[in-house]
């Protein structure tokens, strides 16, 4: 039987094409992580795996079954299933939280650096208030200060201690 012959190979993407694709793929691999995540957890909630595992043929449990089975049983009949959905997407959820988190915090307009108001750098620190002292207990490193230029008061990031 003879092969049909394969279509000529289109040509290959040029330099500038496969640069593209490596920013987009460095861009979206993070956040595609907690997607994939969270695609799992809901497989797992939706629990497929029944119609694959036996229920036990010794419901009275005279003979006690092996952790070969006692495992895709307690997937399948006893909530194992929606028990690792929900780790998944947890996951997913505290991943996806870092990400943002660590967006906000590289954002350099949020930074100390300057005054937002008038952008002099003679930026002062003040007493914390109990919400900046929240944020930071949150993983924002926020510290209040006062611009010695244009009296503008409020929270700034502190660069100096976000972690490298
Ligand atoms: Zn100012």
């Amino acid at each position: 039987m003879n092969q049909p012959t394969h279509p000529p190979l289109k040509k290959k993407r040029s330099r500038r094409q496969r640069l593209k694709f490596s920013e987009v793929w460095a861009k979206l691999w993070r956040p595609g992580l907690g997607g994939l995540l969270a695609a799992v957890g809901v497989v797992f909630l939706l629990n497929p795996f029944w119609p694959y595992v036996q229920p036990y043929s010794d419901p009275l449990q005279v003979t006690s079954p092996g952790l070969g089975d006692k495992l895709p049983h307690w997937l399948a009949y006893e909530g194992g299933a929606a028990v690792l959905g929900f780790i998944f997407i947890a996951i997913a959820l505290l991943w996806w939280a870092f990400l943002v988190r660590n967006a906000i915090n590289n954002t350099s307009t949020l930074w100390a650096d300057a005054c937002p108001n008038c952008h002099s750098p003679q930026l002062k620190r003040v007493h914390r208030h109990l919400l900046d002292r929240l944020l930071n207990l949150l993983g924002f490193p926020v510290r209040r200060y006062l611009c010695e230029h244009c009296n503008w008061k409020g929270a700034r990031i502190d660069r100096s201690r976000l972690l490298k």
